[in-house]
């Protein structure tokens, strides 16, 4: 079968990496794919957020499956742009994404359907956001409603600091993304993602993993896209995974069908694990960038079965295998990131680095010259390891990465440190 991947980053070059090796697939087009993953599949210079172009692209070739990456083509209505020319599409319509889209929809759908989240007020008008707030605890939380690039949730520790985030989100920060907030209830515990795939009615469940977002050692500094990750999550225990099943995931995909627009896709659900059991943070539609990376070292069974199966609407009878070896995985990223950064310097030695067993890099910012690698992006290189444990995927993955020449690059040193000081 044809496939056609859309985006460019590391979780793409996973993707890319796990969808290769099936026995079922003869052609893997990316757009645009990276230089990585050109090793995987043809690279096709089509932007991920041109709807008509990839469509297009797809209907000439005749692709099987079109499998979507990022979030952007997802709000650009890509699936439902392929269901006119009735093409299976991994991912779900535009409608369906507002679950990402809209923090507004979400929690309103989590009220409506008895989802446990944190409680909340929606608001346009800045004096009713602060009446509301005077009736809250600090942390204070304040979300522009759209999609803000990550930076769109404030947790401010007094009431001026507050009043200061919904006068510029209402006053036009974000532009549209924040001419509506949500306030919500601070909540208090240890944070892991899930990963589900549905058709639509039924899930197949994928497993937790945990991510670092701040750019520095000790999980300071400002929010990142993910500086590393590493499967499974020692806090994502099998009983918090039947509750989020039972309390959380069941009741979106019935809420989402009995809206009329039953989700179809990844489902990623950002979870804070409180005294109370799981409670949802937010839902993402799509998988998330260093999470889908570890999440593929650990997968053993074929994924394209499931990816079909969800696209076309049945996955009666699918499941996934895992392996028992854990996988870690840190960003090599741009000294600079996420702030300003340089691009263009060459990197080296990255063959070095996956001679190391159980070690895969996987490319995000990177561009080819000639037969040389260059920066070209904040977050550059992921390098996965898997191992024994949580312990030796991680030292794999240092060993590897202090392999790599790239004077231009900072990582993080102490990605794991939750997991490895719960098993100490
Ligand atoms: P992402 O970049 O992960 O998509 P986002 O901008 O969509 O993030 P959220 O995931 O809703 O925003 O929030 C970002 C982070 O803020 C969360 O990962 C969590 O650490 C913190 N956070 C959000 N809401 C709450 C809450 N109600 N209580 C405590 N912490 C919260």
């Amino acid at each position: 079968m044809k496939i056609l991947l859309i985006g460019a980053g590391g979780r793409e070059h996973s993707l890319a990496w796990k969808i290769d090796q099936s026995p079922l697939v003869k052609t893997l087009y990316c757009a645009p794919g990276n230089p990585g993953m050109a090793a995987h599949g043809t690279c096709i210079d089509i932007a991920d957020s041109d709807v008509e172009a990839l469509a297009g692209f797809a209907k000439e070739k005749s692709v099987d499956l079109v499998v979507v990456g990022p979030e952007a083509p997802l709000a650009a209505g890509i699936a439902d742009r392929l269901a006119r020319d009735g093409i299976p599409c991994f991912g779900p319509s535009r409608k369906a994404a507002q679950i990402e889209t809209s923090k507004a929809y979400l929690k309103d759908l989590c009220a409506e359907f008895d989802i446990p989240t944190a409680r909340y007020g929606t608001f346009t008008h800045a004096d009713a956001a602060k009446q509301y707030l005077a009736k809250m605890t600090a942390p204070y939380v304040i979300k522009a409603s759209g999609l803000a690039a990550g930076k769109g949730v404030v947790i401010a520790e007094t009431i001026d600091e507050a009043h200061g985030a919904i006068d510029s989100m209402l006053g036009g920060q974000f532009g549209s993304a924040s001419s509506q907030i949500v306030i919500e209830e601070f909540m208090t515990g240890e944070e892991a993602s899930f990963f589900v795939i549905t058709d639509g009615t039924r899930a197949v469940k994928m497993i937790g993993a945990q991510d670092h977002k701040r750019a520095f050692d000790g999980d300071t500094g400002p929010n990142t896209g993910g500086m590393g990750a590493y499967s499974p999550a020692p806090v994502f225990t099998p009983e918090i995974e039947q509750l989020t099943m039972e309390r959380i995931i069941e009741p979106t995909i019935k809420a989402m069908r009995a809206r009329g627009t039953p989700y179809v896709g990844v489902l990623y659900a950002g979870l804070m694990v409180t005294k109370d059991g799981p409670k949802l943070i937010e839902y993402n539609a799509r998988f998330g960038d260093p999470e889908c990376q570890v999440m593929m070292r650990r997968m053993q069974s074929d994924i394209v079965p499931v990816l079909l199966a969800a696209a076309k609407g049945d996955l009666s009878g699918k499941s996934f295998t895992w392996s028992e070896e854990a996988a870690a995985l840190v960003v090599y990223a741009a000294k600079g990131y996420p702030g300003a950064y340089e691009k263009g310097s060459e990197i080296r030695n990255i063959g070095a680095a996956e001679a190391i067993p159980g070690v895969e890099v996987f490319q995000a910012g990177t561009r080819a010259k000639g037969v040389h690698l260059l920066s070209n992006g904040g977050r550059v290189l992921n390098i996965t390891a898997t191992g024994k444990d949580g312990r030796e995927a991680v030292e794999r993955a240092y060993e590897a990465i202090r392999l790599i020449d790239w004077p231009d690059g900072y990582f993080r040193t102490d990605i794991g440190w939750r997991m490895l000081a719960r098993d100490a």
